[in-house]
């Protein structure tokens, strides 16, 4: 069975980049109260759209480093700063 196959269990697409992803024992409950990953496939590997629209619902959740440091870090980054 090739993994190019597989489809992600939150967007039902199929998609080459399913990948486990891991998330604090917070986030988790977050993302399973919100109905956005049913409880039983929070194990299961997702594509890297669902993960980064997760990612991103967890970061404006402001919860802490859901993902670790480097990745919260960087979403600030890239938000534009006014001077004015
Ligand atoms: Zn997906």
């Amino acid at each position: 069975m090739s993994a190019k196959n597989s489809k992600c269990p939150r967007c039902n697409e199929k998609s080459n980049t399913l990948k486990k992803r891991f998330y604090s024992d917070k986030a988790a409950d977050l993302l399973v109260s919100l109905g956005e990953i049913s409880e039983g496939k929070i194990e299961e590997p997702i594509c890297q759209f669902c993960y980064l629209e997760v990612r991103d619902l967890l970061v404006d959740e402001s919860l802490s480093t859901p993902f670790g440091d480097s990745l919260v870090s960087n979403s600030i980054k890239k938000t534009p700063r006014k001077n004015s």
